[in-house]
């Protein structure tokens, strides 16, 4: 493709408009929407208002007048309609790692007689560190067992309580099949919870589809809600009745302004909630969400795809480093809106794309990942940083010392 060529599918995008809906700074080419996506305009307004509006001025009233108290649910209920979930079944609440507890702990909840929680490896650290913590936790009643992912499926059985997976792997980008892997679970009396993490905002999700049992995802990657923001959770109405959250804090209390000295879960999703809610962070994620809700999903998943298919085709069509290799799979059908190179130098040649304006990241021990966020990316844009990419493998223009240096975060 050429340059032009590219410059042509810009000019047919129907998500062109979106662009201006963000302000990134001149020069920079973000393809780091898969770990924090950029704040739209319209936060920044929103945030203001909330601190001197709803806060400065409403003070504690704003929990009633300012809609605050219903944050949760109302966020949620939008966040429903981006992974085909109903409004009833979606809340806003704490941080993806601990929901992701909170809710193998409820599935337990839900299998008396099954002790397994079975995810696979490589899967991305913090969900396997909690599901570490909870089955230490619990030495009688629960084990975890991490299998290999081409043995997942072979590995449900009578005792799998429940399946903890994530559906678009964060460093490959290999994409779960929902509805298929969730039957597999079903057929063997497991419950399913997806972790959506790399798939909301990003590609078409169809949770009550695919007939999923659980799900938990994150505020800050394609729905652009702001570092740290608030994540969410699913549970399918047919559950909420049953499952217990093992975190029992005021706001999952039926009625938590009862002031009660027992804890009774409220019956509805509002039972994963636990305490006060991070009213600034929400405000920032409903401002993502909001714009996330005018675009069509299958609209963002397409140009996500053929963005992140035109990166590889360019580098590859140009680079003829023999240490290059795709570590995402190569057919878009099984792939999320981000691409893997490994290259053994993968950690330097990332920060000399970044001292050239190309932000992505790099994920030990030899990926090059780059997300292609279709809200504010067009195709030329893509075409330069393959470009560029090439360019710095053939001249080697990644080694360098400052390059080599490691930042805390990678
Ligand atoms: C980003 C991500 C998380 C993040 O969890 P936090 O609690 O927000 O740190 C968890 N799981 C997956 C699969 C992710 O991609």
């Amino acid at each position: 493709m050429t340059r032009d060529d590219a410059l042509a599918l810009d000019a047919a995008d129907p998500l062109a408009r979106f662009r201006a809906a963000f302000d990134l700074p001149k020069g920079i080419i973000y393809l780091d929407g898969n770990s924090l996506g950029p704040p739209p305009r319209a936060t920044v307004a929103r945030l203001a208002g909330v601190v001197s509006e709803e806060w400065g001025q409403g003070l504690i009233r704003s929990w009633n007048t300012a809609g605050w108290i219903d944050a949760p649910t109302r966020v949620g209920g939008k966040i429903a309609r981006l992974i085909g979930a109903k409004a009833s079944e979606v809340v806003v609440a704490d941080s993806t790692t601990v929901n992701l507890f909170k809710l193998t702990a409820g599935a337990l909840s839900l299998q008396p007689g099954r002790r397994t929680i079975l995810s696979e490896t490589g899967n991305f650290p913090t969900d396997l560190y909690a599901l570490q913590g909870l089955a230490a936790l619990l030495p009688d009643r629960a084990r975890l067992k991490s299998v290999a992912p081409e043995a997942l499926i072979d590995a449900i059985d009578d005792d799998t309580a429940v399946v903890v997976l994530t559906q678009v792997h964060y460093k490959s980008a290999l994409r779960r099949d929902m509805a298929a892997v969730t039957a597999a679970a079903h057929a063997k009396g497991a419950l399913m919870l997806w972790d959506l993490s790399h798939s909301a905002g990003a590609i078409a999700v169809d949770l009550n589809g695919a007939d999923a049992d659980l799900a938990v995802g994150c505020g800050y990657k394609y729905l652009n809600g702001g570092p740290g923001a608030p994540a969410y959770v699913f549970v399918a109405e047919r559950h909420q009745g049953e499952i217990r959250s093992p975190l029992t804090g005021w706001m999952g209390h039926a009625e938590p302004f009862a002031f009660e000295d027992g804890y009774r879960p409220a019956h509805d999703i509002r039972g994963q909630l636990t305490g006060t809610p991070s009213v600034l962070g929400l405000a920032a994620l409903e401002a993502g969400i909001d714009l996330q809700l005018e675009a069509d999903p299958a609209a963002i998943e397409a140009k996500g795809l053929a963005l992140a298919d035109l990166f590889i085709a360019e580098v590859e069509a140009r680079a003829d480093d023999p240490d290059l290799a795709l570590a995402s799979p190569r057919d878009p059908a099984q792939r999320g809106l981000h691409v893997a190179f490994a290259h053994p130098q993968g950690y330097a040649l990332v920060q000399a794309l970044i001292a050239r304006g190309i932000i992505g990241d790099f994920r030990s021990p030899d990926i090059a990942r780059y997300g292609f966020s279709p809200l504010y990316l067009g195709y030329a844009q893509v075409w330069d940083a393959a470009a560029a990419f090439a360019e710095v493998l053939a001249t080697r223009a990644w080694d360098r010392p400052e390059f080599h240096a490691r930042a805390a975060v990678t």
